[in-house]
């Protein structure tokens, strides 16, 4: 009999399961056995989800919506998108039918390069990145090629090191504004400077704006498909409900593309997931349509993440060895930690067995030099795991 490694796919044998979620649970595990554990691996928002969203999905679940909707959405939700997508993101001349909702941004993200990419095509992903497009490129059957992008540059890839990289064979490249791990945001013109190569070059673009509303020091948000019309038709925005709304557990995503490509990614749900759940598309759906509630819901988080921002930028900057840029979007810094001499997987798990501090290691997100921290949990923990994180490298050396 073959073993049971030997009957694998050869997509199951190349993923790798997602590093920033097996942190958390190594540090949720130990805090079930009753270890007081500073958390900094949190990939969500430590808010409920606002009171006026679980009530319309209560509402929803109460009158019967517990059947299939349309795979790719209610209607009354993806037209609540095409006016938020007006709105809030200056796009312009979306149909309904554009616009896609998923179980989940993740998914929205990897039905957006499924329906774009395979065998034989370069997915071009700046580094540090998100930990799941690699694999999802991977899983396409298609090639990730990173382009490192440190924080001597702000974390943000340049129009040359962009062009530079693309080859015949590219298809996609991926942007991910505010990001995650490093908080960095492109400026509008540093936004419009990219999409320029990418409609020289006439690739596609998968802009991950599920961050978009989580901006500090003023910073703003553009949306590569507001550019130009050349902008949208090369364009697939994903974005989502779980950072926005701390509804990362609802599992929602959204996804506007050019008609073709929204088209394909709905008969890839259509076939593989079908509709993200009905009645918590009530809940979302309630957000867009109480603009009011949700920017009181949006702005009160807000104010609390900015102090937790400055707080934990302060304390790590003023630790030997460790410099931090000052991120203004998402709710993560992303240290560098190359002046203690440490990888940064040795780096975080002596931290944690040690310290009982979790962060998330740099390597993960392609940047064996840093770590990465979430703020989105509460003063004391990052109070007191600044504490241990100072002593901790004050007794490296
Ligand atoms: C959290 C996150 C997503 C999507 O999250 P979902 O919970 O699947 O909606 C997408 N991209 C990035 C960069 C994220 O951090």
């Amino acid at each position: 009999m073959a073993s049971d490694d030997a009957r694998l796919s050869d997509w199951a044998k190349n993923i790798s399961p997602s590093p920033t979620l097996a942190v958390d649970s190594k540090a949720k595990a130990l805090k079930a056995e009753g270890k007081d554990v500073c958390g900094f691996g949190a990939g969500e928002p430590d808010f409920d989800t606002p009171n006026f969203i679980k009530q319309a999905c209560e509402e929803a679940l109460r009158a019967g919506q517990t059947k299939y909707c349309p795979a790719p959405g209610l209607l009354a939700l993806r037209k609540a998108l095409v006016e938020k997508y007006e709105r809030d993101n200056a796009m312009s001349g979306i149909d309904f039918s554009q616009v896609v909702v998923s179980p989940g941004g993740k998914y929205s993200c990897y039905l957006a390069i499924l329906a774009t990419c395979g065998p034989g095509d370069e997915v071009i992903i700046p580094a540090p990145y998100w930990v799941s497009y690699p694999e999802m490129v991977k899983l396409a059957g298609a090639t990730p090629k990173t382009i490192f992008a440190g924080d001597d540059q702000g974390f943000k890839m340049t129009p040359d090191q962009l062009r530079n990289a693309i080859t015949p064979a590219t298809k996609l490249v991926i942007l991910n504004s505010p990001s995650n791990p490093t908080g960095a945001i492109y400026t509008p013109s540093e936004i419009e400077a990219l999409v320029e190569v990418v409609i020289e070059k006439d690739i596609l673009l998968m802009s991950d704006e599920i961050y978009e509303y989580l901006l500090y020091d003023g910073a703003k948000h553009l949306s590569p498909a507001s550019i130009s019309k050349e902008a949208a038709d090369r364009t697939i925005t994903v974005a989502g409900f779980s950072k926005t709304f701390s509804m990362t557990g609802w599992r929602l995503g959204t996804l506007v593309a050019p008609p073709a490509i929204a088209k394909a990614v709905a008969s890839i749900q259509s076939q593989t997931s079908s509709n993200a759940t009905t009645f918590a598309q009530f809940g979302a759906l309630a957000a867009l349509e109480n603009p009011d509630a949700a920017k009181a819901a949006i702005d009160s988080m807000l104010a609390v993440f900015d102090k937790r921002r400055i707080k934990l930028l302060d304390g790590l900057n003023a630790i030997d060895g460790i410099t931090c840029q000052r991120a203004q979007g998402a709710f993560y810094l992303f240290p560098n930690i190359k002046g203690l001499g440490m990888d940064s997987t040795s780096f975080a798990s002596k931290l944690l067995e040690e310290k009982l501090v979790a962060v998330v290691p740099g390597i993960g997100f392609g940047a064996d030099d840093y770590m990465r921290l979430s703020y989105a949990t509460s003063d004391e923990v990052i109070d007191k795991g600044l504490e241990r994180l100072t002593d901790f490298c004050a007794n490296l050396g």
